[in-house]
């Protein structure tokens, strides 16, 4: 299993999302998303893929990938997955312990663990325990609209589809209002706010928002470590709150919760350090009994790592699934959801191997 090569390549993906283009992310812009990918191959030809959260064509990931964090991992032994991604933090972590180095080590850590069960021809979530179903529930995870037509037809349209959970991320009243109304009893909507707010304009958005029993409300305070400020708002009892896709490991979950700022855990295997850093992110989450819902805005490997992570948790997480199309994905059909519902895969490692035309046409 010695690993004989190491590359990124990096693909941004047009997609439609309904309503008026440019669709707004994060607060951000946007019409088309980046896929990050890492191949690792070892001795023997073998190769497995992991993924990087990338955004906006983002080439300095990519170069920070690879000179720093590829290099060393030509001659390691592979099937090291811990010691691997441990030596990678240790030796980088005064250049961040969340954004690229994470993201970077986060990939490889999936790339690793693809090549671990392919090595054994074991799918994934076997090596994770076992799934608790074949397939798993997915969450219709909406764009920003900023207009009530716009945000209404989204909703509408992923009913349509048959997802039972939709989020949104609007930061108006009138617009989260009108996809409540829109979802009626077909569907529990959840509102993602990505961090817009002071703690005493969240306590007050929150309120306003309270009669709209959302199902859960997700990082209405700025910055998204002010795990104080969130428990603030936690504390009003208005909504049940989600946080942590900008948490770099385990112990920033340990501080939010010591916090009492979360009541539903979102790691993200693209930036968190890997399906080794949210595999003990989930098993903090169960001895607090606090909701373990992964956060996936992924189209690649880590949306297929989080498919297998999710099956073979106990509770069944709601997979994040972005609503949002493209005219191809690297997987084809198999990991678009159909009723709602998206199969695990069952052949070694992810299961799913990325289609080579998809990334000859959209590499950059
Ligand atoms: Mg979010």
């Amino acid at each position: 299993m010695q690993i004989i090569g190491a590359e990124t390549i990096l693909l941004s993906m047009p997609f439609e999302a309904g309503g008026t283009p440019p669709w707004s992310f994060g607060g951000k812009p946007t019409n088309a998303f980046d896929v990050l990918l890492v191949r690792i191959e070892v001795e023997g030809g073998l190769v497995g893929w992991g993924e990087a959260f990338s955004r906006g064509r983002d080439a300095a990931l990519k170069q920070v990938i690879d000179t720093r964090l590829l290099p060393p991992l030509i001659g390691k032994d592979a099937s090291q997955i811990a010691k691997i991604k441990h030596d990678l933090e240790f030796q980088l972590h005064n250049f961040g312990r969340i954004g690229p180095i994470g993201y970077g080590i986060s990939a490889i850590d999936i790339a690793l663990w693809d090549l671990a069960g392919k090595a054994v021809r074991t799918p994934l979530h076997k090596l994770l325990g076992g799934a608790f179903a074949p397939e798993i529930e997915a969450y219709a995870s909406l764009m920003r609209y900023g207009n009530e037509r716009d945000v209404r037809a989204a909703t509408a349209r992923a009913i349509e589809r048959g997802y039972r959970y939709i989020k949104l991320h609007e930061i108006e009243v009138a617009e989260i209002r009108a996809a409540v109304e829109e979802a009626g009893s077909h569907a529990k909507v959840m509102l993602d706010t990505n961090c817009p707010w002071s703690v005493a304009e969240a306590l007050a958005k929150s309120r306003a928002l309270a009669e709209l029993g959302l199902y859960w409300l997700e990082e209405p305070v700025w910055p998204p470590e002010n795990y104080r400020g969130l428990a603030e708002v936690r504390a009003q009892g208005l909504h049940r709150i989600a946080s942590g896709e900008n948490a770099g490991s385990l112990h920033d979950f340990m501080a939010m919760i010591d916090a009492g700022a979360i009541d539903i855990a979102q790691p993200d295997v693209a930036k968190t350090g890997g399906l080794t850093e949210v595999l003990k992110i989930g098993a903090l989450c169960e001895a607090h009994g606090i909701e373990f819902i992964p956060h996936c805005a992924l189209f690649g490997p880590g949306q297929v790592a989080t498919i297998h992570l999710n099956s073979a948790h106990r509770t069944l997480p709601l997979l994040e699934r972005l609503f949002c199309d493209f005219e191809v994905e690297i997987y084809g059909e198999a990991t678009i959801p159909a009723g709602g519902r998206v199969r695990v895969p069952d052949a070694p490692g992810l299961g799913l191997e990325p289609d080579p035309e998809v990334i000859r046409r959209f590499r950059i």
